[in-house]
């Protein structure tokens, strides 16, 4: 990934959570407080401003520029674990490992941050299979990669509506979190989309 394709990314993410925002913000009503569209906006639109002016050398800069952005101006959960997954993205590209790497660095981090597993309905059901999906057809190109992790993430986030979640605030629900999907891993399924939709534009 080059510095172009991460600017790339990010703003198209950004326009993705700006335009979904009030559905990732009714998810969050659903089972949890009703803050994840909102938290998201926010913080994508600060990491818009800073991107402006932030000088970067590589795609490396321009993640890692994301996290600490998002890990700053975001409350709640999600603040601190998408930080990690720009971060460890930013970390790892920056010390020369490839992109399915940074992912799984990605998913480490917010693994040992929240102490959540797959089942535990949490961004974590459509990160990993992401994970996975991107190294399998990392052979076939960037393109086909972002493409196969954004369908598996889409995939993950449709099976969190069947569990009971077991972190975070939806888990204070029990049994009644059933029957919705998870906000965070279908933000997690909407950034891995603009993902897809950027690479191989020639960007
Ligand atoms: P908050 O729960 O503090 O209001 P948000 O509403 O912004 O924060 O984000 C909620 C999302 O965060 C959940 O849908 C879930 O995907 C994710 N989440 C919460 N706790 C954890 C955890 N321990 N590990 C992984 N993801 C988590
Ligand atoms: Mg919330």
């Amino acid at each position: 990934m080059d510095e172009a394709l991460a600017r790339a990314w990010i703003a198209a993410a950004a326009d993705a959570i700006r335009a979904d925002a009030e559905h990732l913000t009714d998810l969050d009503t659903a089972i949890g407080d009703g803050d994840h569209g909102v938290n998201l906006r926010r913080g994508f639109d600060a990491v818009t401003a800073a991107l402006g002016s932030f000088e970067a050398e590589s795609a490396g800069d321009v993640l890692g520029k994301t996290g600490t952005t998002l890990l700053s101006k975001v409350g709640g959960a999600s603040g601190p674990l998408y930080g990690t997954v720009f971060r460890a993205l930013g970390k790892t590209l920056r010390g020369g490992g490839t992109f399915a790497e940074g992912l799984q660095a990605a998913l480490d981090g917010i693994k040992q941050l929240g102490k959540a597993e797959v089942g535990d309905k949490t961004m974590v059901d459509a990160l990993t299979p992401a994970v996975e999906a991107y190294a399998a057809a990392a052979q076939d190109g960037e393109e086909a990669a972002a493409q196969a992790a954004a369908k598996a993430a889409k995939t993950g986030a449709a099976s969190t509506v069947q569990l009971q979640a077991r972190k975070g605030r939806a888990s204070y629900l029990g049994p009644r979190s059933v029957g919705h999907p998870d906000p965070g891993a279908t933000s997690t399924a909407l950034i891995l989309q603009a993902l897809a939709d950027v690479t191989g534009d020639g960007a």
